[in-house]
């Protein structure tokens, strides 16, 4: 059977599970797609304003905003203090070792302009050079549809990442935690987190670690058990997502940043600003699964019509870089195939 293209988004046929329908022209995801409507968002946010507004003060800190330097949560920090300028917030960049320079600059940068404090959480080098080697030699170590929606590499780093935040929220008994993610990356704009999911998350990740061959004895990626003993079971952090609720458009929010100061990257890869293992994780994930690791997010954006079709086809087929790609091989000691 020919290669059939979803009319609504950018999914096709050749990608493993995606099932076209001949009648309707829609894949399964733009079939079964109900978007949030706009008198639901207004409601999502009132009940955000009022959460944030009620808690703000409980600790140390409001809210545990993860910043990346890049540019979805370069204009989240902005777009929320702007919103919400009572909050207090800490903003922590995670250096995966594999972060540009321009990447730290711009946080430093976001945070100044806000009035926020920053925190660069670094681990050791050599030990998340492994574990990435680990996840892309891995196959299979990911749930079906975690590998839909990000490489094996980026599950890697991305659940480092909520293991920590959560981690940082819990010590510094901050209410929220708040990501970037954009409706194509995360639909669920709240998301009240049990100790017992805590707990849940974080030994999942602990198996799907194992899986790749990472024992992480010492909890430097995890979720430290000590840390969830400590969790007052009335007042655990709640995870927002405002940017799903946010009128989204890349070429705006790029233009928005600018005009504040901050600098666009000189990195050439379509899906990411801020980190230079991307592309390499993006050709990985590829060569194993055959599934562009973005396709999903991509899609949702499309779906949710915060990026045009065009546009979405145009960065679902983007080359990827092959002097990223050569660089993060070689740091990671790995041959291309
Ligand atoms: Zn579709």
């Amino acid at each position: 059977m020919s290669k059939l293209t979803c009319k609504k988004c950018i999914l096709d046929s050749d990608i493993p599970g995606i099932t076209i329908n001949e009648e309707s022209g829609l894949c399964q995801f733009c079939e079964s797609y109900k978007p949030i409507s706009p008198d639901e968002k207004k409601e999502y946010l009132e009940i955000i304003g009022k959460m944030l507004e009620e808690n703000s003060g409980k600790g140390e800190y409001d809210v545990i905003f993860a910043l990346s330097g890049g540019k979805d949560s370069s204009y989240g920090l902005y777009k929320l203090k702007k919103e919400y300028p009572f909050l207090n917030i800490l903003a922590i960049q995670f250096d995966n070792a594999f972060i540009s320079e321009a990447a730290v600059a711009n946080a430093k940068k976001m945070c100044e302009i806000v009035g926020c404090d920053f925190f660069k959480l670094t681990m050791k080098e050599e030990a998340l050079c492994d574990t990435f080697r680990k996840a892309a030699g891995s196959t299979n170590a990911y749930s079906k549809f975690a590998r839909y929606r990000a490489s094996d590499i980026c599950n890697t780093c991305i659940s480092i990442i909520k293991q920590k935040l959560i981690e940082q929220a819990i010590i510094h008994k901050a209410p929220f935690i708040v990501f970037a993610f954009t409706s194509g990356q995360a639909p669920n704009p709240i998301i009240d987190l049990k100790p017992s999911f805590i707990k849940w998350s974080r030994d999942l990740f602990e198996k799907q670690l194992q899986n790749i061959g990472v024992e992480d004895r010492d909890e430097s990626f995890l979720l430290k058990n000590e840390i969830i003993k400590s969790i007052d079971k009335d007042a655990t952090p709640v995870i927002l997502h405002p940017m799903c609720l946010w009128d989204y458009n890349e070429e705006k929010i790029v233009e928005k940043l600018i005009d504040l100061g901050w600098m666009p990257p000189k990195i050439n890869d379509s899906n990411s600003t801020n980190c230079l293992l991307n592309a390499f994780a993006c050709q990985n994930h590829i060569n194993k699964y055959d599934i562009h690791p973005y396709a999903f997010d991509i899609a949702g954006l499309v779906r949710s019509g915060d990026m045009t079709r065009e546009e979405g086809l145009e960065k679902l087929h983007k080359e990827l870089s092959e002097p990223l790609i050569e660089m993060a091989a070689k740091k990671l000691e790995m041959d291309l195939e």
